[in-house]
């Protein structure tokens, strides 16, 4: 099969031809559609994230349908189903986290292209348990950026609780998709962007902002709670400050700069730092649900398989107009 492979951190992928997988016990073996282009992709192959599985096929927003299903699958699956495959692709089941409904915590989980193999190529297989039926109102493009940037949003977007005054720091595609989800449950949406860019406030204005400006900026209101998308540690202490009494600052990203001192003060009052990590099957089920009732859109640019690295430069170049999906059969 075809595959865009990640021989070393630093390096462009090798387009290569390698052996088709096989399902094992409890896998499903997917011949992909569409695998979307997340940020940790480019944190991945820039060798900001430790100890990846090396050769490595990228990407955890796959979307394919059902070749083989391997034994000891349950009936939920079917040769032919259409199934999403995100990030989280095995976990243990029997660790204290995953014993405590924290498996997105748990001690040996395995991601989707990263520690295994992912999407970047005509086929991959996958642990059953961990993927998902896709709402029917999707199609497979629009629907592959909801894997990670739609769960991953979610889950921070589920920390904040019921906070009226939401702030989101970076609009980039999680900031997109949860936007939509906070204005239809009716929040107050204040969105940050770099200092100056007129262009990213404008669209956040349009997704039913009530206030957008520079991340250098205070809003009008204080905040009940705010996002943290960007990978930029000196929002955070930018972001707690913008907050009221009892609020929470949720870093949302899998990596981040460093973040500067600040005075206790700025914590003071039971004000909250916290992050996401990983995503839960819960967080999956749940935002599938939701997802189509709003519905959620989602604003993609695709490249065939082959151009994966011309997708990657593009995404650090922040020159995508939409998340970035790998297209298999685009001929
Ligand atoms: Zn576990
Ligand atoms: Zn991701």
């Amino acid at each position: 099969m075809r595959a865009m492979v990640l021989d070393k951190p630093r390096q462009p992928l090798q387009r290569r031809d390698v052996e088709k997988p096989r399902p094992s016990k409890g896998q499903l073996l997917v011949r992909i559609a569409t695998c979307a282009v997340c940020r940790t992709d480019l944190h991945v192959t820039d060798g900001e994230l430790p100890d990846p599985k090396l050769p490595l096929i990228l990407g955890h927003q796959i979307v394919g349908h059902i070749e083989e299903i391997g034994e000891e699958v349950n009936l939920k699956f079917k040769v032919g189903d259409r199934v999403g495959i995100p990030w989280l692709g095995w976990t243990d089941g029997e660790c204290a986290y995953c014993l405590s409904k924290r498996e997105n915590l748990c001690d040996r989980a395995r991601f989707t292209g990263y520690t295994i193999d992912g999407g970047y190529a005509e086929f991959t297989v996958a642990d059953a348990r961990f993927c998902f039926h896709l709402p029917d109102r999707y199609n497979d493009v629009e629907v592959a950026p909801l894997l990670c940037a739609g769960l991953i949003g979610y889950r921070s977007y589920r920390k904040t609780g019921d906070a009226r005054r939401l702030g989101i720091y970076g609009f980039g595609n999680a900031a997109h998709l949860i936007a939509q989800v906070a204005v239809y449950e009716g929040r107050d949406l204040f969105v940050f962007t770099r200092p100056g860019d007129r262009t990213a406030q404008q669209a956040a204005k349009k997704r039913g902002a009530v206030w957008a400006g520079g991340s250098d900026e205070l809003p009008p209101e204080k905040l009940d709670a705010a996002i943290i998308f960007a990978s930029v540690g000196p929002l955070v202490p930018a972001a707690l400050r913008a907050l009221a009494k009892g609020g929470i600052v949720v870093c949302g990203g899998i990596h981040m700069s460093d973040i500067p001192s600040f005075p206790y003060a700025d914590l003071w009052e039971e004000r909250i730092i916290t992050s996401v990590a990983n995503l839960t099957r819960r967080d999956g089920e749940e935002f599938f649900k939701i997802a189509p009732r709003i519905p959620v859109k989602t604003e993609t640019e695709t490249f065939p398989l082959e151009q994966a690295n011309i997708a990657l430069d593009r995404f650090r170049g922040g020159k995508l107009n939409g998340t970035a999906v790998l297209v298999m059969n685009a001929s």
